[in-house]
């Protein structure tokens, strides 16, 4: 996508259209039928049920498999996402790719088509409403381009999304004894959740939450997000690792996405999960830290930042000495790959004690 300016990108009415009436019949609608004739279980059991079908075709789908290519997987697997991403009426995947990798690269930008600093709202939902260059030829996706899966849910996603995202929900609502009910929950409530929810990562999860793993660009890690987005809210790991698998890398952080790739590669259906060492990471964490308590030093805290540096050096110190100890335990197994989870430890803890002094250090000391 150019990055054009709002005077020179022309408007899409089409989508305008969608983007504005999917919200009122999603919620409006939905609630009004509640209210009219009350709700039986299987209409939220619906939504929850497409929720999840089509929020992983696009997490672990559209954005982990295709944008990313973070790992591999069976046609079958890739058949799936496609059909239930096309039902999140997010575009195709060449498309969705596309834009996205160009976001990841140019993050912060103005060639980023999401680009936070022309304000949240853009971000959120403005961007989609202008069209981009007719002529769009996907040369900058050739991987994609070249999956035929791909080109084939290109040609035909809006169809796919139409008749499988409101026709599916409609068709099993009928079976079980309201066609309207289906489409209200199904289709149009669970449309505009799942669209606001991804919409989130481009916009919330780049404006609210930490910066541990870089502070070079905007994106943030949010829990609340990853809550719900099947894991994306950890969003500065992404951005600072985008060929990760993962996005919530520790065992506590709510990433389903991650659990999904794993538990397709358990049944024999994905392999090849690229995920970033251990000791890579906490390096990256440790540079984010100094430089913060650099910056802090520069404002003229002399005399607590001498702390926070004596922690920081243990932790590079231990850290290193990890780094040697992985090495070694590779050639030689058990003892040394104990010696070297504990020196990761060490690194970790330290790098947190800096970060906590950091933190309690009055302003302008
Ligand atoms: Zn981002
Ligand atoms: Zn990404």
């Amino acid at each position: 996508m150019s990055p054009g300016t709002l005077e020179t990108q022309k408007k899409d009415w089409t989508r305008i259209a969608f983007f504005v009436l999917t919200p009122l019949i999603g919620t409006v609608g939905t609630a009004a039928h509640a209210w009219r004739f009350g709700f039986r279980w299987w209409e939220p059991a619906l939504f929850l049920a497409l929720y999840a079908l089509v929020g992983v075709s696009v997490t672990a789908g559209y954005h982990r498999l295709f944008a990313h290519r973070s790992y591999e997987c069976h046609p079958a697997v890739q058949a799936f996402y496609l059909f239930f991403g096309a039902m999140a009426l997010q575009n195709s995947i060449l498309a969705w790719g596309s834009d996205h990798r160009i976001h990841h690269r140019y993050v912060d930008r103005d060639w980023d088509p999401y680009n936070i600093q022309r304000g949240g709202l853009w971000a959120h939902i403005l961007w989609i409403f202008y069209k981009g260059p007719a002529d769009r030829t996907f040369d900058d996706v050739p991987d994609l381009k070249r999956n035929r899966l791909v080109q084939w849910q290109h040609r035909h996603a809006s169809l796919i999304g139409i008749v499988g995202g409101l026709g599916l929900p409609t068709l099993i609502g009928w079976a079980m004894g309201s066609a309207l009910g289906g489409l209200l929950w199904g289709g149009f409530l669970r449309i505009v959740v799942v669209h606001h929810t991804t919409f989130f990562v481009n916009s919330i999860a780049h404006l609210y939450g930490s910066r541990p793993y870089t502070e070079a660009n905007s994106a943030r890690d949010n829990a609340w997000v990853a809550l719900l987005t099947n894991g994306e809210g950890y969003h500065n790991f992404h951005h600072r690792f985008p060929a990760d698998f993962r996005n919530g890398i520790r065992w506590y952080q709510w990433d389903p996405s991650k659990w999904w790739i794993r538990g397709l590669r358990v049944l024999g259906l994905a392999r090849g999960l690229r995920s970033t060492p251990a000791l890579v990471i906490e390096r990256s964490r440790l540079e984010t830290a100094r430089a913060r308590a650099e910056s802090r030093a520069g404002a003229g805290a002399a005399h607590p930042i001498e702390a926070v540096r004596h922690h920081l050096d243990a932790a590079h110190h231990a850290l290193e000495r990890a780094a040697v100890l992985w090495a070694e335990a590779r050639e030689k197994g058990r003892r040394s790959w104990r010696e070297y989870r504990e020196q990761l430890a060490l690194a970790r803890r330290k790098r947190a004690e800096a970060l906590r002094m950091l933190g309690s250090m009055p302003e302008g000391v």
